[in-house]
């Protein structure tokens, strides 16, 4: 497990629900193609690549301690959920989140707000926990909050094909319903320490959520990254996005803004230690772990 990562008076701590090589590569990202892949499975390997070709992913949380909040950042996959096209995520029964939590010292109790980045499947499982056959919000005191453009748009899919989207239908809607969710645009301002980026195109209205004040911060990244593959290659999409070139735009934007600065990415689905800095290289960006 990656130790938390202390910013002055703020902690954020990985909470981790899997890790392992669940997609392989050149489906994973539609435009790589065999030859570029030749050139890079060097470096990938063995950390971001294992021998057959598969991505080594974490779907991971972040537990952010600050004097005044506990803030949980995603949601992963959760426990009891049919999810019959991801046979590594369906129907979970683990206790690892739980275990993860305890380990950042908090309880779902303690937690006062969850963010969602963007609302996939791997994203906001724990949202909620199965109650007598009902989904409840899994953190009883919580305030979600969630991107308005980014919910409208999952919220219509449902409508229209609630079998394409179970996680909307157990995961999200009961938030909803329950009364638990906040709405704001996605760059939100939380409080001082705390500010979304927005980072569209892997979803619609897709966040990131930087802590800390300047000099002494962090960036979560949720999905506006998979790997370090998309640093080099900024413009490469991966199989879910919602416009792929506009998450490349993103990811160049964003990792400019970054490359000279102190500034600790948290990089959700990158293996552990999940958290280092971005610096430019050539024509893209390498990502340089901390030591775990
Ligand atoms: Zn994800």
């Amino acid at each position: 497990m990656t130790a938390p990562i202390a910013l002055n008076d703020i902690t954020i701590h990985p909470v981790a629900e899997q890790e392992g090589a669940f997609f392989d590569a050149l489906g994973f990202f539609p435009a790589l193609g065999k030859d570029l892949l030749d050139e890079n499975r060097a470096w990938l390997r063995p950390v971001y690549l294992d021998g057959d070709d598969r991505l080594v992913l974490c779907i991971q949380s972040f537990v952010i301690k600050t004097p005044r909040h506990n803030i949980l950042v995603d949601a992963c996959v959760g426990n009891h959920k049919p999810r019959p096209t991801r046979p590594f995520w369906n129907m979970l029964n683990s206790d690892r989140f739980e275990k993860g939590l305890a380990a950042a010292g908090v309880t779902v109790n303690d937690i006062d707000y969850v963010m969602c980045t963007h609302l996939h499947t791997d994203h906001v499982g724990w949202n909620t926990r199965l109650e007598n056959g009902r989904w409840v919000p899994t953190f009883p005191k919580a305030t979600y909050i969630m991107a308005d453009r980014e919910l409208a748009h999952w919220t219509q899919r449902e409508k229209e094909n609630p079998q394409s989207v179970p996680w909307i239908t157990d995961s999200v809607l009961p938030i909803i319903a329950a009364k638990r969710a906040k709405l704001v645009k996605s760059d939100f301002v939380f409080d001082d320490l705390i500010q979304f980026v927005p980072t569209p195109g892997h979803t619609i209205d897709h966040y990131s959520v930087l802590v800390g004040r300047a000099g002494t911060d962090a960036l979560i990244t949720g999905d506006m990254i998979h790997s370090p593959l998309q640093g080099k290659y900024p413009e490469l999409g991966m199989m879910s996005d919602y416009d792929s070139a506009q998450a490349g735009r993103t990811r160049r934007q964003v990792f400019d803004r970054f490359c000279e600065e102190p500034t600790i990415m948290c990089a959700t689905h990158f293996p552990t230690p999940s958290m280092g800095r971005v610096r430019r290289r050539g024509d893209g960006y390498k990502f340089i772990a901390i030591a775990d």
